[in-house]
């Protein structure tokens, strides 16, 4: 095993544990995780949107949380994203809200997670409030793309997220076509087995290309979140091809990566969009982050040491 490998499953597995979850609510966003994150409140992180949004950024923000696993903390989530989705409307931000399912009760109940997005999906609908929910691991998969379909016949407002890293993805992208839906195609984050995703990086990324191209040539619009030049190279090379108008496709990265690149896809007139996540819990999401990319470990460390 590569020493890549071996930090990315470390760090998957550190992704997990509830204990270290606990403890980083203690001591709050340190070890350079507030370079990646958007502060512990969504009025922390307005500042941000709005310094995103003049740059001519578009944002989609996320109230990190995961291990939700009582009705009460479910029904919390729920008015935080209601109160979230207000304050986008109120002080005019260009921003959409991504949400997890696990965190409005999806490992409950399948009522308690219904009647919270119902809620959640009329508040985004009065507001003019696009949501996106964001795909977990491949155990919750088939549940939130039934999901994500009974929602999509009655709100027209919002999407999801397939990963090709999935043998099952192009799959599910056949099944979502009469849907129209909007999608954010990504290579997946989580820690998965050969027995249901790709081991090869090669195969996920020749896989990801095959999704976006499907989901362009269906027609349905496309949001393309990756850092990967050569996902890049190839969307743009293929909306160039078949005059896919700009209108059809977005980029999406995530705050605090690749920063130049955001404002040169933007300055050369595609969309970009970026994921900015607020809240106490940045425990999970930051360590993803770590499994992804070693060289993110630089300013973790420096973070610790700092203090
Ligand atoms: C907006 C957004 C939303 C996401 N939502 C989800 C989700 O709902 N569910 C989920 O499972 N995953 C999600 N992800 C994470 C995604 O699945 C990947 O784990 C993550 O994006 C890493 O893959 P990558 O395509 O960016 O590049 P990688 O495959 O990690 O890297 C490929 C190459 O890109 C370059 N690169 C990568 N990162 C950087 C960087 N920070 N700076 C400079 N160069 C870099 C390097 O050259 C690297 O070799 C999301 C990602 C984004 C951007």
């Amino acid at each position: 095993m590569t020493l890549e490998a071996i930090s990315k499953n470390f760090f998957l597995y550190l992704s997990n544990s509830r204990v270290l979850d606990k403890l980083a609510k203690r001591w709050g966003s340190k070890f350079g995780a507030d370079k990646i994150v958007g502060g512990e409140t969504f009025d922390q992180a307005i500042p941000l949107i709005e310094q995103l949004n003049n740059q001519g950024l578009h944002v989609t923000v996320d109230h990190l949380g995961e291990f939700v696993n009582s009705e009460a903390e479910a029904r919390k989530r729920c008015q935080e994203c209601m109160a979230t989705i207000e304050k986008i409307d109120q002080n005019g931000l260009h921003s959409e809200l991504s949400l997890k399912l696990t965190s409005l009760g999806m490992d409950i109940s399948y009522e308690l997670v219904m009647k919270n997005m119902h809620e959640i999906m009329e508040k985004a609908q009065a507001h003019n409030v696009v949501i996106t929910i964001d795909m977990e691991d491949s155990t919750r998969c088939q549940q939130t793309l039934e999901i994500y379909k009974s929602l999509k016949s009655q709100y027209d407002n919002i999407g999801t997220v397939i990963q090709s890293y999935l043998y099952r993805s192009v799959e599910d992208l056949d099944d979502l076509n009469d849907y129209h839906p909007y999608l954010r195609l990504v290579k997946g984050a989580y820690k998965e087995s050969g027995k249901v995703a790709f081991v090869e990086k090669s195969m996920v990324d020749d896989n990801l290309k095959q999704m976006i191209r499907k989901n362009l040539l269906n027609g349905h619009y496309t949001a393309v979140a990756s850092h990967d030049d050569e996902m890049i190279r190839f969307t743009k090379q293929l909306v160039k091809e078949h005059n896919i108008p700009n209108d059809q496709f977005e980029f999406q990265m995530l705050y605090g990566m690749r920063n130049q690149t955001q404002l040169d896809l933007m300055k050369e007139g595609y969309k970009v969009r970026v994921y900015l996540p607020y809240g106490e819990d940045w425990y999970g999401y930051f360590m993803r982050r770590l499994a992804e990319r070693p060289a993110n470990i630089s300013f973790a460390l420096k973070g610790i040491f700092s203090k």
